[in-house]
């Protein structure tokens, strides 16, 4: 296979960036103004990124409707996450929030105003001021459409800037020398279905979620885990992914989104009877308590015979009595999704909503420089050459259960920081290291099963299965029995897929190997999802589990680390010292 190196094109960078979406282009932008020679690679246009699709906010503690400070903002996101972030990281976040807006702000990003010209910010789920003691005004919002103004603000400067953006570009797999260093990717162009090595002196994955291994997703098609699969076939770990947010409010039968911002102006969820059920559940927070809480309230009054519709399986979100005026002026697009997926009239009748896949909160693990990790004999080790940012990365501040606007929050804190950590690296000083002999092999060695393999499984199907197995057996409520049986027919799938070919060899459209590529990622997803979900035996955030109801802070208080080779698992402990406070102490989690 190294015979065919010398054929396959090369352009050399100083970093080379896979992923376009708001965490890619922070940093970026970052890199670009400093004047490095910067790639980013995309497989859509860069403001089609899932990024876009972001509707209710940013949160920061800016404290423009009524006190708010970084502390409090830092002991929600240590709850929210059920004390599984790492404080140091959680805290770092909480206090770069403010810098981090008021710079977005001047790049231009058209943010709502109060009347004296400040910016809007909207009650969030688990967002509170004092500890606790009452909702606060954190999110700070662009109408219902924040990602999208983020986006585009972020893109344009990073056109001044003179990025340099593939658009339509895949990666298909890391370059390690002999060392383990990264030194670059191997890439395809969608279109012409050229392969093509970027040598780069650092990578950095801003690949996003996967949540396209689940059936009902509020996810775009493209966020199928690109970045974990890379990760994985390169030995490297993937941390904490039993861990994955449903979002209460997808529109039913749909999957949609319907932005928590939605509660956030007054929004309710209901039953059958009428009951505003959340009341019971969380007293204080009601329906902005966080989101796994609501999630399982939600489901616990379908289960017990409560839900709406003929079939009984789903709840209704009533925001008519915020009145037409205030849900036109700030949540415009939830009319538009409302009467597009739900055919209703959100001023008029409620919206049928029921909880559905969101947001992984774990990933490649790094640090708080956004370097990526690993762990050896029980210490951390860097490894040289590549960071991981955003979605697909777990640093970890979302622990075990985001809270709402944190994601936003994150990629702009840790895009800047990666950005920042690179710059003082004085990279410009540095050459290229040499690529290996080998370096396309792993890539190479993928595209040409799929091209040639006899085998009769469609991705498509295989495809399909995954999405049904993780959508049955790795729910919002789990049990040993439905993880067993989950782990080993994703483990059957993992098999099928290596037998996918083309029906008709003669006609393979570049859209069908892009495809058969990311099906190895979904499963590397997905295997890394239900084997980390299958040993967890205890309750926490996310992950809920029915035979084992409780959190267990001496046994499980720690990260999980999946590696593909072996489908194995490690642990490493949870950071509790933050950098400059003292210590969040776990408690109960009640809202
Ligand atoms: C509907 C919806 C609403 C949301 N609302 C909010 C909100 O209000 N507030 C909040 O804080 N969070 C919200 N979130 C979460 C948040 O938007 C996401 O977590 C975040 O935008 C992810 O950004 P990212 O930069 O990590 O990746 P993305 O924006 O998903 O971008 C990923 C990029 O990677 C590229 N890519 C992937 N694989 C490859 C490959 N192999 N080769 C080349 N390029 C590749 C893609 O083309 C894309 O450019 C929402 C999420 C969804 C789905």
């Amino acid at each position: 296979m190294a015979a065919i190196k010398s054929a396959i094109p090369t352009r050399r960078f100083d970093a080379v960036i896979v992923g376009a979406g708001g965490s890619g282009m922070r940093a970026s932008l970052q890199l670009a103004e400093a004047g490095l020679n910067v790639a980013v690679l995309s497989k859509v246009f860069p403001t089609r990124s899932h990024t876009v699709a972001a509707q209710g906010g940013i949160g920061a503690s800016l404290g423009n409707m009524s006190e708010d400070n970084w502390f409090w903002h830092m002991f929600d996101t240590v709850k929210g996450g059920d004390y599984l972030g790492d404080q140091d990281a959680i805290e770092f976040m909480c206090r770069e929030a403010p810098k981090v807006v008021y710079e977005l702000e001047h790049f231009g990003m058209p943010f709502d105003r109060n009347a004296d010209g400040t910016i809007y910010q909207r009650p969030f789920g688990g967002h509170t001021a004092n500890f606790g003691e009452k909702p606060v005004q954190r999110a700070c919002a662009a109408a219902d459409r924040t990602g999208h103004a983020l986006l585009h603000t972020l893109y344009q400067r990073n056109v001044r800037a003179r990025t340099h953006f593939f658009v339509e570009w895949m990666a298909i797999d890391l370059i390690r020398d002999a060392e383990g260093d990264v030194v670059g990717v191997v890439a395809l162009e969608m279109e012409t279905g050229e392969v093509m090595m970027l040598e780069a002196k650092q990578t950095i994955f801003a690949t996003g979620g996967a949540g396209r291994i689940w059936a009902a997703s509020t996810n775009a098609f493209i966020n199928t885990g690109d970045g974990m699969g890379m990760a994985a076939r390169a030995g490297l770990p993937l941390q904490d992914m039993e861990f994955w947010q449903f979002h209460p409010t997808g529109v039913a039968g749909a999957g949609v989104l319907i932005t928590e911002g939605v509660r956030g102006e007054g929004g309710i969820l209901v039953n059958s009877q009428g009951e505003r059920f959340m009341e019971r559940y969380a007293p204080t927070l009601k329906d902005l308590a966080p989101r796994d809480f609501v999630s399982r309230s939600m489901d616990q009054e379908i289960k017990e015979g409560r839900g709406c519709g003929p079939n009984k399986d789903h709840v209704m979100l009533d925001l008519r009595h915020i009145g037409a005026d205030t849900i036109q002026k700030r949540l415009p697009s939830i009319l538009e999704i409302a009467h597009k997926f739900a055919n209703v009239d959100a001023t008029k009748e409620p919206i049928p909503v029921v909880p559905t896949i969101h947001y992984q909160m774990g990933g490649i693990p790094t640090n708080i420089h956004g370097q990526v990790v690993t762990t050896k004999n029980g210490s951390n080790e860097i490894v040289n050459g590549l960071y991981a940012i955003g979605e697909c990365a777990c640093v970890s501040v979302h622990g075990a259960n985001r809270l709402g606007t944190n994601s936003l929050l994150d990629l702009l804190v840790f895009g800047r920081a990666a950005g920042n950590h690179i710059v003082a690296s004085n990279l410009k000083a540095r050459s290229n290291k040499e690529l290996p002999a080998d370096a396309a092999d792993v890539a190479l060695e993928r595209l040409s099963r799929i091209e040639n393999s006899t085998g009769s499984e469609r991705v498509q199907d295989v495809a399909n299965a995954i999405r049904k197995t993780m959508q049955q057996h790795c729910g919002v409520f789990r049990t040993d029995e439905l993880l067993q049986e989950g782990y080993k027919e994703i483990m059957e799938l993992d098999e099928r897929r290596k037998h996918v070919s083309f029906k008709d060899k003669s006609k393979v459209f570049n859209t069908a190997r892009v495809e058969a590529l990311e099906l190895d990622n979904l499963i590397e997803t997905a295997k890394a999802t239900i084997t980390s979900a299958n040993a967890r035996k205890e309750s926490r955030g996310a992950h809920a589990h029915r035979d084992y109801e409780k959190r267990d802070d001496d046994n499980w208080m720690k990260h999980t680390l999946w590696y593909s080779e072996g489908n194995r698992l490690d642990y490493k402990p949870v950071v509790t010292k933050p950098l400059t406070v003292e210590t969040f102490k776990p408690k109960a989690r009640t809202f």
